[in-house]
C-alpha cells in the first residue's frame, strides 16, 4: 500500500476536433464512476475550452506550454492561455516534443516550473531511445535517472507534479516494456526521486508508464511495483478503448 492515487491519462496527441467531444464525455461518464482515482486527458489546446465545462471530476489538460508568460512565439501556447481555456494541467517534455522540437531537460523544467506558477498541474514524461535501451538495463535506468534529475523544476511536489516514464521504442509501435523491465525502471527511478526530494515528497511522487499501454496489457502493467498509473496515447481517443484500462486501475 503506497497511499499513492492511480492517475490514468489519455494523450490526444494531434488529434481530436469538435465532432470527437462526444467521446470526451463518455471518459469524463467513465471517470465519474471512479471516485478512488483520477483520470485526465490531455488534449489539443484547440478543444479544451469545449471539452472542460463535459469533464466533469475528470482533469482536462494540454500537451505543452512555453517557458514565458508572453511574448514573440508564434504558434506556442501560454500556460496562462491553458488555465484561462479551462485546462486544469499539462504534460510536459514528452519524447514527441524532445525529439521534433529539440526541447532539452532544462527546457522542460521551466516549462513545469512555469505551468506551476500559473496553476496547473504537471505530467513530467522521460524515457530512453531503443538505441539507449539496447546498450543494456543499467546504461538504459542511468539515462533515464539523470534525464529526470535534470527536468525536475525548482520546488518540486508530489501535489502538482507526477512522472511519467515512457521508453520512446514503446510509444505508438505496439511493443509493450515488460512487467519486469517496468518495475527496474520505476524503482531506479523511485530511488532518484528520494535521493533529489527526499523521503516524504520522493516516496508520495508518482511514476506512471506510457507505451503501447491497451486494454489487453493495463491489468499486468497497472499492477506492477511502484506503477502509479498509465499515460496513454492511441487507446485514449474512444471510450471503447480506454474505458476498459480505467477499469484494470
Ligand atoms: C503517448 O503518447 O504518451 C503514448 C504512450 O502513446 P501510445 O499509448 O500510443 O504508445
Amino acid at each position: 500500500m503506497t497511499g499513492r492515487r492511480k492517475l490514468i491519462a489519455g494523450n490526444w496527441k494531434m488529434n481530436g476536433l469538435k465532432a470527437q467531444l462526444g467521446e470526451v464525455s463518455a471518459i469524463a461518464a467513465l471517470a465519474s464512476e471512479r471516485t478512488d482515482i483520477d483520470v485526465g486527458l490531455f488534449l489539443p489546446a484547440t478543444l479544451i475550452a469545449a471539452a472542460a465545462p463535459l469533464a466533469g471530476t475528470m482533469l482536462i489538460g494540454g500537451q505543452d506550454c512555453h517557458a514565458q508568460d508572453s511574448g514573440a512565439f508564434t504558434g506556442n501556447v501560454s500556460a496562462a492561455m491553458l488555465t484561462e481555456a479551462g485546462a486544469g494541467g499539462t504534460l510536459v517534455g514528452h519524447s514527441e516534443r524532445r525529439q521534433y522540437q529539440h526541447e532539452s531537460s532544462a527546457d522542460v523544467a521551466a516549462k513545469a516550473a512555469k505551468a506551476h506558477e500559473h496553476g496547473l498541474s504537471v505530467v513530467l514524461c522521460i524515457g530512453e531511445t531503443l538505441e539507449t535501451r539496447e546498450q543494456g538495463d543499467d546504461i538504459a535506468h542511468g539515462f533515464v535517472a539523470d534525464q529526470l534529475i535534470a527536468s525536475l523544476p525548482e520546488g518540486a511536489d508530489p501535489s502538482w507534479l507526477t512522472i511519467a516514464y515512457e521508453p520512446v521504442w514503446a510509444i505508438g509501435t505496439g511493443k509493450v516494456a515488460t512487467p519486469s523491465q517496468i518495475a527496474a525502471m520505476h524503482a531506479a527511478l523511485r530511488v532518484a526521486l528520494v535521493k533529489a526530494l527526499g523521503d516524504g515528497p520522493g516516496n508520495a511522487m508518482r511514476i506512471l508508464y506510457g507505451g503501447s499501454v491497451s486494454g489487453d496489457n493495463a491489468a499486468d502493467i497497472l499492477h506492477t511495483d511502484n506503477v502509479d498509473g498509465a499515460l496513454v496515447g492511441g487507446a485514449s481517443l474512444s471510450a471503447a478503448k480506454f474505458g476498459p484500462i480505467i477499469a484494470a486501475a
